[in-house]
């Protein structure tokens, strides 16, 4: 006998049935009678590593529980349970069952919702969609529900997938995982007299401070980043623009160049260390794309 437990979220007001009835399909549980709880999430496959002669060490980040460690047991002889769908990027509706905190999940079956075929065919969408998701395996630890990261990251592996914008979907894709995160940087104001950012004064990037000094604060023996006013304009609508609007923007020479500069030195100062991923992206253009 199997019994189904509704995810118990609440929501009030216009909107709330169907939004019951979505939370009911997509995170619904499943409780065995020997009280193993069985959790269905959609999800996007980060990592995955062969392990032994059949199984999958797999690295999901989920929408209703956050980043998941599990093992898929046959996973590379199962295409009914698993769709030979374990390969990062996939995204689609796990289930599976813990233990307990700080164990690995057994991970019971991965249904398939998009492959990103674009993705793994074009190298340079690949080493971004690498970028991304390293991003994410960084900012989060394990267990910790973020369903907006969630979204975040499938919508834009949507976007790569489908666009060939890919230097704006990178640059807006880090400054609104900075936001979700709480890192947003400050760009609105002068961190130091919290003055409005006014177009008749021009501005430095702090980033042990996390945003701008207007030239007034700035002291000169202070390390800073180049920030033109097309920058910080370039950057806010880069937290807000709808999501179908963001591949009609393009980018300056100089508002990539000093976006980059400023939003991976950023992140870098936050993760503590270089992001390998990117690394990789850099030197492979600078080869042969
Ligand atoms: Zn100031």
């Amino acid at each position: 006998m199997t019994v189904y437990e509704a995810c118990p979220e609440r929501v009030e007001g216009k909107g709330a049935a169907q939004h019951c009835r979505w939370t009911f399909l997509n995170s619904l549980s499943r409780v065995d009678m020997n009280t193993r709880i069985s959790h269905k999430s959609p999800a996007i496959v980060l990592y995955c590593l062969d392990y032994g002669e059949s199984d999958r060490i797999v690295t999901f980040y989920t929408s209703d529980f956050g980043k998941i460690k599990g093992i898929a047991k046959g996973a590379r002889r199962s295409k009914k349970r698993f769709s030979n769908a374990l390969e990062s990027f996939s995204h689609g509706n796990v289930l599976f069952y813990k233990k307990g905190r700080g164990t690995l999940a057994f991970i019971e079956g991965f249904d398939i919702v998009d492959h990103y075929a674009n993705i793994r065919e074009e190298l340079e969408k690949t080493l971004i969609s690498s970028y991304l998701i390293e991003l994410v395996d960084k900012f989060t630890p394990e267990g910790k529900k973020n369903a907006e990261l969630f979204h975040l990251v499938r919508n834009f592996l949507g976007l790569i997938n489908a666009e060939n914008s890919l230097d704006v979907l990178i640059r807006f894709f880090e400054i609104r995982l900075l936001k979700v995160m709480g890192y947003e940087p400050v760009l609105d104001r002068c961190t130091m007299c919290k003055k409005p950012v006014n177009e008749k004064i021009s501005y430095h990037f702090i980033v042990n401070d996390g945003g701008l000094r207007c030239n007034t604060c700035y002291q000169n023996n202070s390390s800073y980043l180049d920030v033109s006013l097309g920058t910080i304009k370039t950057l806010l609508l880069g937290k807000e623009i709808d999501m179908e609007r963001i591949t009609r923007i393009i980018l300056s020479d100089q508002i990539a160049k000093e976006s980059k500069n400023i939003l991976v030195s950023l992140i870098c100062h936050l993760i503590g260390k270089e992001i390998k991923s990117l690394h990789v992206l850099n030197e492979i253009r600078e080869i042969c794309i």
